[in-house]
């Protein structure tokens, strides 16, 4: 079994900036000898992403925009993608939004639109790039997403982002069959509270994050390398066998019941 990813390319959506998971996961796959391609959702964060990429030493990367909430632009990044490298064998869909009003307070008040534009961008674009980049896993391969416990349990804020990943982690389940037979798998990694851009939207992020500090069983918050080295396994052929599942990576805190 090899499991150097020398010789193989991967496709990263979702490096906002130095804090961000996808980049953790990128240094992983990095480190890990693979090829890799990154998309960001509008030109604003070409240069940050340009210029975080500069210091991976001898990777030779590619660019590309890629707003999800567009189907033009997904198909047309993965023709280009397609055109410009051929053959993909993983991807990492690091991508999700609410807006920040509808992140704290009862859920009940969920508005309309909120509800939709957090289940458009967080959990209908898995199954839209996953479409995509089908065509490009000629060789099978692994697509992975980044999940969040506030899918499973009530977690205060999360509020209908926890509802757009408790559709995203059925998704990777139905898609982990649709996608099965082309030996492509599919999985979630459910990350523990990292401080990201993303993060401080949701109200009290702190208190979450002093929560897994004091009552997680390894007492010690999650760190994008331990997300991006469990990217690198089931992107690998170590996982081999595994599809449709979600691994947890949040120091055990999701078997705590109190
Ligand atoms: P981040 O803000 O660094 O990353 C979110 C990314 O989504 C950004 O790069 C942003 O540009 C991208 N994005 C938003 N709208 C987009 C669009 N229309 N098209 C393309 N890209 C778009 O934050 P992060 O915490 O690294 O988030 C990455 C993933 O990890 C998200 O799915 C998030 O829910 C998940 N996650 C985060 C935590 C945490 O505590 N930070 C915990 C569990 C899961």
């Amino acid at each position: 079994m090899n499991v150097s990813l020398e010789g193989r390319t991967y496709v990263v959506m979702g490096v906002a900036n130095k804090r961000s998971i996808a980049w953790g996961i990128a240094r992983s796959l990095h480190e890990a000898g693979a090829r890799l391609i990154f998309t960001y959702a509008a030109e604003r964060f070409e240069k940050s992403v340009r210029d975080l990429v500069a210091t991976l030493e001898g990777q030779d990367a590619l660019f590309y925009e890629c707003d999800v909430t567009d189907d033009e632009s997904i198909e047309n990044t993965f023709e280009q993608i397609q055109e410009d490298v051929g053959t993909i064998h993983g991807l990492a869909h690091c991508i999700a939004f609410a807006n920040k009003e509808e992140l704290k307070g009862d859920y009940l008040n969920t508005s309309r639109d909120g509800f939709l534009t957090a289940h458009n961008i967080s959990s209908y674009s898995l199954t839209a790039v996953a479409r995509a980049v089908k065509p490009l896993m000629t060789e099978g391969g692994g697509i992975v997403t980044l999940t969040y416990l506030g899918g499973e349990r009530v977690v205060p804020n999360y509020n209908v982002m926890g509802v757009a990943k408790a559709s995203l982690d059925a998704s990777v389940k139905y898609l982990a069959e649709s996608l099965g037979s082309s030996g492509i798998r599919v999985n979630a990694i459910s990350a523990g509270p990292i401080r990201t851009l993303s993060a401080k939207g949701v109200g009290d992020f702190n208190t979450i994050l002093k929560d897994i500090e004091e009552r997680a069983p390894l007492r010690r918050p999650t760190t994008q390398e331990e997300v991006g080295d469990t990217a690198y396994f089931l992107l690998s052929d170590f996982s081999r066998g595994v599809t449709g599942e979600m691994i947890h990576v949040d120091s055990g805190f999701h078997i705590i019941g109190r």
